[in-house]
């Protein structure tokens, strides 16, 4: 079910949310399930880098702060690996600094998205990322 008549850009398409705040987490995956997307998720940067590493999905939406590993890292690390180097990233993060955003594009992430979250957009936001990247 999505919210236009459109079919949903996310729809089937499998999208892999780090994020260790339980409560976004849950927002995300509402909010992407809606758009008939396939949800996979970790609560840790490393298991998130794993996930990744073994699922394949066709985008990751990232947090900046995790109790393992921040997120730039994480960046960093997904892009070093084959596996994983094409799968585009979109940072969400309560970091509205330019400093943040830079970095995390020079990390080699494709978007970038500051939390609260707007959640009428947000799907349109990640399909866009991904189509640019
Ligand atoms: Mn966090």
């Amino acid at each position: 079910m999505s919210f236009s008549a459109e079919p949903s850009p996310l729809a089937g398409k499998r999208v892999l949310i780090i994020e260790d705040t339980v409560e976004n987490l849950r927002l995300f995956r509402a909010i992407l399930q809606l758009e008939d997307a396939v949800i996979l998720q970790a609560e840790r940067a490393r298991a998130g880098i794993e996930l990744a590493r073994t699922q394949a999905p066709d985008v990751i939406l990232m947090d900046m702060q995790m109790p393992d590993m921040d997120g730039l890292t994480a960046i960093i690390l997904l892009r070093a690996d084959p596996t994983t180097r094409h799968i585009p990233i979109v940072v969400v993060t309560a970091s509205a600094m330019n400093e943040d955003r830079q970095r995390a594009h020079q990390a080699g992430c494709n978007g970038y998205i500051t939390k609260p979250i707007e959640p009428s957009s947000f799907a349109a936001q990640i399909a866009a990322f991904m189509q640019t990247s």
